[in-house]
């Protein structure tokens, strides 16, 4: 068996043992990084909490829900997004430039990092895998109405698509049409029907029908 790794017995091919699930190589890594005092894993551990369940697309609901029902709010989130999101008390790593792209029936906003994976983490959380594949990453801009299909979205004909690239320095955030069906509803039940991937731009809101 020893003919079939060359590098066995050398360290500098340590990675070879590293099994092939990122989950695993993720968990072996925190462990020599643990071992060796650099990481504190209870701080990783609050870390993850904190963007997976304290922080969250919710987040993003919320502020979506507001600007469906205060004109007034969503015409000063479209304006200067930053200010709007800090008076919310929606800030941090990853969201310190926040742009808000409104969907309309004449257009609909796509976001993508075609370099790496930038993403809004104050509104939206830990980034789903899709977003940060390489063909998510390769095809949003090139045939972004494909890639919509593959998500089950179908826009009409007339409704141009625009795919916003995130870098390091602006990150973009979707405010999806409001769902025929929602007048009336108040804020927490519109933000019940926002998913991440919406505001995102990879998906529509809509109102469950039999729920009125
Ligand atoms: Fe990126």
């Amino acid at each position: 068996m020893a003919h079939d790794n060359p590098h066995s017995d050398d360290p500098h091919h340590a990675h070879a043992h590293l099994p092939p699930d990122p989950a695993l190589r993720v968990k072996a890594l925190e462990t020599i990084l643990t071992k060796r005092g650099l990481v504190d894993p209870a701080a990783l551990d609050e870390i993850i909490d904190i963007y997976q369940n304290k922080i969250g697309p919710q987040n993003g609901a919320r502020v979506v829900a507001k600007a469906w029902s205060d004109p007034e709010f969503k015409a000063r989130l479209l304006a200067d997004a930053d200010q709007v999101l800090r008076e919310m008390d929606i800030y941090g790593r990853q969201g310190e430039h926040m742009v808000v792209v409104e969907n309309t029936p004449e257009t609909h906003n796509m976001v993508v990092c075609t370099l790496c994976s930038c993403y809004p983490w104050p509104v939206l959380g830990i980034p789903p895998a899709w977003y940060k594949s390489d063909a998510y990453r390769a095809r949003a801009v090139r045939e972004p109405r494909k890639v919509l299909a593959d998500f089950g979205v179908t826009l009409p004909e007339g409704t141009k698509v625009r795919v916003w690239d995130s870098t390091a320095e602006v990150r973009y955030l979707v405010l999806p049409m409001r769902p025929e069906g929602s007048d009336g509803l108040d804020e927490a039940a519109l933000a019940a029907l926002v998913n991440r991937d919406s505001m995102v731009g990879t998906a529509l809101t809509s109102f469950p029908e039999g729920t009125v």
